[in-house]
This record gives C-alpha cells, structure tokens and sequence, in this order.
C-alpha cells in the first residue's frame, strides 16, 4: 500500500484511494494526472479487490499504457495484469465487437478500414458518381457525420442539392464497406455504442470505467464511456481543457460540462503542481496559453528550479533550421555526454511534411532517430505492400489492398486493365477479388479483356494468395506462425530481389538497406504479436460469446488481430520502442507528443502558416497545441523559426503569433545558450529526480512559483536565488 502511494502528493493520494464512484482530476500538464490514474488502477486491484477484466481503462498512448501494465505487473502479476481492459477507445471497441458483435450482424472476421482505404473508396465512389463536390473533402465530412450519428438518408432528405450529393457518396461507402466486411474507425465505436446499448449484459461486470486525456473525448466516446459504466457508474476521468487538441476530430470540451450533469455527485480533485518542466518553461508557455482569453484559469506551481529560459530562433531557411537544430543536439551532446543521451531529445513538428529536411541533417551527422506519433511507420512503402498482402489474405473481399498489390511487384497488369477490372465488378456487384479469381481460371463470364501476359500475372497473384491462406486455415499441416507467413510472402514475390533492383543506382544502396530495415521492423513487430495479451475478453457471460468450432484457425485470429492493430495504432497510438539497443532522437508530430515528456524539446518550423495552420479555423486549438509542444520539456526548450521554407523560396515567414508579444519576450533567449556544464548538471540532477511531494527546497534552489498568478519577477530575487543567465 505505502508503496502504491510513494512519491505522490496529498491530492494526489486523495485521487488514488478516494471511495467516491465518479472522480474528475482536471489539472494543468505534467502535474501527475497520468501518475495518478495509473496507480488508481493499481490500487482498486490490489486493495478493493476489483478484478483487472472487469475495469476499463482507456489511454491515449501506448506509452502510458505500457507504464500502466508493467506497474500492475508488479503487484498483481502478469496472468492478471493481461486480463485488464486497457488500451485506447479503439482498441477496447474492437475487442467488444470481435467478442459479441454477432449480436448486432457483424460478420465474424471484420477487417478495419484505416484512412488511406477511407480515402480510395471516397475517391473511387466520387469518380463513379461523378460528383460536383470536392473530393478531398469528403472522406472527412463522412466522419463528421459519423461522429454525429448522422445517417445518409438525413442527408438525402435535405433540400440542399450539395448535401443529397453528398448523401449518395456516403451511402455508397457505407455499401462499399459492408460489402467488403470492413468497419472504419467511426463504425468501431459506433457499433459499439450500438451493441452496449442494446445488450447491458456484455459490460453486467463492470466495475470501474477510467479515462485519460479526457478533454479529447468526442460525443461517441463519451457515450461509450457511460455504457461501458451503465451499471455501477464508477467513472474516473482526467483531463486538462487547456491541452484540448482534437476537435478536428470531433472531440468535444463540452464532455466535461456533460459528465458534471449527467453524473450529479462527482468530486472534482485539482492537482496544481508541475512535477515535470523547469519554471522557467512553464513560465514560458503559460504566457502562450494565457493568451486565450476565455479559458478558465488554473492555478500552477513549478516544482523545480527556475533553469533556462527557453530559446526562440530565426534561421534564413528551414535546410538552416534543420542544420541549426542537430548542431545544438551535438554541441549538448558534447558538453554533457554522459547526462544527456539521444532518446533525451525530441523534435517536435506540426505537420510530417517538415520532417525531412531534419531527417536528412540527423541522417548526415549519424544521429539515430526515430518516427513517431503521425509519421506511420505501417505506411512506408515496402512495409505497406507486405501488409497489403496479409489483408487480402485475411479478406480477399478488400478490393483497395487488391487493386494496390496485383501490380507490386509488377506482373505486366496495366492500370488500364486494373480500372476496367474494378468498373466491372462494381457493375456486377461482384468483388475484385472473385473477378481476378475467375479470369485466373479461365472461367465466367468476364467482359475485361486482358492480354495473356497479365493473364499470366494474375494467375501467379492468385496462386500465391491461395497458397498462403491454404497454410493459416486450421486444417493445415504445417505448424506456421504470422512471421512464417510473411516470410513466405516475401519470397514468393521475390521481394528482396525486388527491393534491391529499385535501388539501384541510388546511393551505394542506401535506399535498399534502409527498405530492407523496414520490413525486418515488420518481421519483429510480427513476433511481438504473439508475445503480447491475447486479446479474447475475460468478459463473464460465456454464452454470449459464439462457439468458436467453425470459426477461424488460431493463426487466423492472430492475422485479423495484427491488422487491426496496425490499423488502430495508425489512429491515434504511439509506437514507443523503450528499450530498444540503440538510444534515438524522437521525433513526433505535435498531436502525437501529447502527455510525454522528454529533457530537451526542440519544436520546428513555429511560424505563422504552420502554427497556426493556414488551413486551421480555430487560432484557440492551435495555440493549445504549441502549449502541449512547449509543456512536454523537462529542462531545455527550443523553438524555432525558418524564415524561408527553402533557401530559393522569397516569400517570407513570420514567427508564430502566440510567440510574437511583447509579454513573451523577457521569458524567451533569441540566441542559443551559451552551454556551461556546471548549467546542464544541475538540470539533469533536478528534473531526472522525483520531486520529494513535501517540496521541501533542493539544493536551495526550488522555485516555488505561481506561475498563473506571475507573482514572481524574472530574477527569481524574491525566491533568494540568482537567476540564472545563458549569455
Ligand atoms: P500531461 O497533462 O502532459 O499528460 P500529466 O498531468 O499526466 O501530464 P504525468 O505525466 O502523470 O503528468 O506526470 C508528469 C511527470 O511528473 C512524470 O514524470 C511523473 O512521474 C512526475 N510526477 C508526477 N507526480 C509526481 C510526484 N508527486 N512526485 C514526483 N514526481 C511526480
Ligand atoms: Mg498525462
């Protein structure tokens, strides 16, 4: 017990073991929400004896998932700890959906669309139609719609031509998908809602629902979150308004208002202090998202010392910024080794497109990096075209996988051929896949000529997708797991040979080591698989849960299960790779970094255009986001500004607005630090340790401010310490 509530402070303590069934902790970043909920969980099982499968919890990354599981592991032991309902809104769907969606017509082996097949059917469906409206548009409008329970036929019913237009594209991907047996992320939740709501007795044992990052919760996933809870109402959420960054995705902040009505005897618990940035960036970004002049004011403490002020620089052009930045990681890296590792550092952008340029500078000084948070491993090419294949293994029907892989690598079909192929058997309503099967046999009547060379091809496509299902089905002699099956998919493809004749020519290979990689990143993903939590729910009621005889072979399962994730974690997870051998810069989208935390934060490209977007109507959510960007840094922040986006463009940049005031500027360096070690020591030695909760002063120099309130100057003179200065 006392080990469960070490390093927590009272608040904190009172949120953990509080008896009170709904609990809302909203509290400013890194003042210990995550911390807190985790060790909630710990405590309901180890103390009140709740059984891990019968809580929920739902986080937002697998970061803090993980820290969650293994903290659980500890104290209730793995067999237990794997029975805990624990992952994103998605993922904990899903898991109901594959359980009990019978109940509601879903089809056993339902695949999940990710956005890129999202986007090819809307596109496809909109050549056919013909539409006026403007594509790119529509994939998301559909999801808004979605979010919001709206159905077609609302739309068909409008007198408003462009929305009947609409209403014909979103019909027919609803039949598209249906017909495929394909859920996309909306459907996830949405059927869910559908089948909790109906059937109570799938959530009967329930016993405590907890969310993360609830402030990013849209209207479906909080009605989730209610059915999930229907019948003991025990609901524990944590949030922070100001951090509310996806409402382009729905998300809705009036959630929080919602639960304070809907669930009347809440205790609200405020955590204020900051346990994780130096007070001199919580300053910092405090200034930013005061700006916003209709929040609601929190009050925030730092816990650490005052350390440096964060640096906003202007480079000529982003090739410059790019060079600027892994100077800066060297220059670090030099003065203090052996405190500050690669995986200390993180680049944050808001948007992938800036990535490569800093890929490239890292690339060249040999500086290990890696991606995550919105640069989707699962979509470089050669791993997708892998994946393509495992889909339509898995689900012949997946007319987009087919159409991108029956030419990959090449077999002499053209796109000519493949457009007639996909026209004709949407006319018959027939899919891609029983078309190229019957031309492939010589059978049928099939009105697309093709010539005997793509004849050839696609009997030999055809050939290697039968052999491979004949190997996963139940009946089948061999004793194959998912990484045979991708092996065996790579070699009959031919697939490294492949690899190798495309890059050639290119730098000494470099382009085929760096493929290459990818894919055996794909293999040790494929083993992790079978390592990780089954996912089948412990859920009690037996008789609900089909009778698996005539269902799919083990391997089956765990195909369908690992393209889920895949899909899933293309959502909104985050692939960490703790542990890995070599220590690697980050670099994240801003969206992607939400509740982590690293010693040094670089944030690129913070001009007016990026951040806030050209394309972003809210100028608020953007400013929250650079707000989550600055609040990830423990002890270093840098922002920084390109004043070109390329060294021939002319037309200029202008440093992000919410870093353009007056009120900024004392509380922002325009130039780097001048390093000393004696400086970095002692922010690594502060911000590495956990803060003792009594805050009693450490080494003299623990800067006990309010930082909403500002009511301390800038020299720290009041606190009895000299400031200290970078230049
Ligand atoms: P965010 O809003 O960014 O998600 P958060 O409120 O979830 O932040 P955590 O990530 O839980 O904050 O905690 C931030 C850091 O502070 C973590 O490193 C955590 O271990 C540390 N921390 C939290 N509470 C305490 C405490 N009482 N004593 C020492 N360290 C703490
Ligand atoms: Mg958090």
């Amino acid at each position: 017990m006392d080990d469960l509530l070490q390093n927590l402070n009272d608040q904190q303590k009172c949120a953990v073991t509080s008896p009170h069934p709904t609990l809302q902790v909203l509290a400013p970043p890194g003042s210990g929400k995550t911390k807190t909920l985790t060790a909630r969980v710990a405590y309901l099982i180890s103390k009140q004896g709740y059984k891990p499968w019968n809580i929920i919890v739902c986080t937002f990354t697998v970061k803090a998932a993980r820290e969650m599981k293994e903290r659980i592991r500890g104290i209730v032991g793995e067999e237990l700890e794997k029975k805990l309902q624990l992952g994103t809104f998605h993922s904990i769907g899903r898991r109901f959906l594959v359980s009990y969606g019978h109940l509601i017509g879903i089809k056993k082996g339902f695949g999940i669309a990710d956005s890129s097949d999202t986007k090819a059917i809307v596109k496809r469906i909109h050549k056919r139609l013909r539409s006026p409206l403007e594509a790119g548009k529509i994939a998301s409008r559909i999801s808004r719609a979605k979010a919001k329970k709206k159905r077609p036929a609302e739309f068909h019913g409008s007198k408003k031509i462009e929305e009947q237009d609409f209403a014909r594209i979103y019909e027919e991907y609803e039949a598209t998908l249906a017909s495929s047996n394909l859920l996309d992320y909306d459907d996830i939740l949405l059927r869910c809602v559908e089948l909790l709501h109906n059937h109570p007795e799938c959530v009967a044992n329930v016993e405590a629902v907890l969310i993360d990052e609830f402030q990013d919760t849209n209207i479906v996933q909080y009605e989730l979150m209610m059915l999930f809870a229907q019948h003991r109402q025990r609901i524990t959420i944590v949030g922070d308004p100001d951090q509310s960054i996806y409402s382009f995705r729905s998300a809705e902040i009036e959630n929080l208002n919602r639960m304070t009505k809907d669930l009347k005897d809440t205790l609200s618990i405020h955590l204020e202090q900051n346990y994780r940035s130096s007070a001199a960036i919580l300053r910092c970004a405090s200034k930013v998202i005061q700006q916003d002049a209709n929040r609601i004011k929190k009050p925030l403490t730092a816990t650490h010392c005052l350390g440096q002020r964060p640096v906003l620089r202007k480079l000529p052009s982003a090739t410059d910024e790019a060079a600027w930045i892994v100077t800066e990681i060297k220059r670090i890296k030099t003065l203090a080794g052996s405190l500050f590792h690669h995986d200390d550092f993180a680049i944050l952008l808001r948007s992938s497109a800036l990535s490569l340029k800093i890929e490239t500078a890292l690339g060249k000084a040999g500086i290990p990096y890696r991606m995550v948070g919105g640069f989707r491993f699962f979509d470089r090419k050669e791993v997708r075209v892998l994946l393509d294949y495992l889909r339509v293994i898995n689900q012949p029907n997946h007319n987009d996988a087919l159409a991108r892989v029956i030419n990959e690598p090449p077999r002499k079909i053209g796109e000519a051929t493949l457009r007639e192929l996909l026209e004709e058997a949407e006319n018959k309503k027939v899919s891609l896949w029983s078309l190229v099967f019957a031309i492939a046999q010589c059978r049928g009547n099939v009105r697309t000529k093709v010539s005997a060379s793509a004849l050839k091809g696609m009997q030999s496509f055809v050939n290697i997708i039968l052999t491979c299902q004949s190997k996963i089905k139940r009946e089948s002699d061999e004793i194959f797991s998912l990484v045979n099956l991708i092996g065996t998919i790579i070699d009959k493809i031919e697939f490294r040979s492949f690899l190798q004749k495309r890059g050639a020519g290119k730098d000494e290979g470099e382009d085929f080591e760096a493929r290459w990689a990818n894919v055996e990143e794909l293999l040790a993903q494929a083993t992790e698989i079978s390592a990780i939590d089954a996912l089948g729910l412990e859920f009690p009621d037996e008789d609900l849960l089909e009778q698996m005889e005539t269902g799919p072979s083990p391997l089956e399962e765990t195909l369908a299960q690992f393209l889920s994730n895949v899909a899933l974690s293309s959502n909104a997870e985050l692939k960490d790779a703790d542990g890995e051998a070599t220590k690697q810069v980050t670099i994240s989208t801003l969206h992607g970094a939400k509740g982590l935390e690293w010693p040094v934060v670089f944030i690129a490209g913070v001009y007016d255009g990026s951040i806030p977007h050209s394309r972003a109507d809210d100028t608020d959510e953007e400013r929250r986001l650079l707000y989550v960007g600055m609040t990830r840094a423990q002890s270093l922040l840098y922002l920084s500004c390109p004043l070109n986006s390329s060294r021939e463009s002319d037309s200029e940049h202008a440093v992000s607005p919410f870093l353009a005031v007056p009120e900024l500027e004392p509380y922002c360096l325009q130039q780097g630090p001048s390093i000393s070690m004696a400086i970095i020591e002692d922010l690594a030695r502060i911000l590495r340790r956990d803060c003792p909760s009594d805050r009693t002063v450490i080494d003299g120099a623990l800067a006990l401010e309010r930082i909403e309130d500002d009511l301390y100057p800038l020299d720290g003179s009041r606190l009895g310490y000299q400031a200290m200065s970078w230049e």
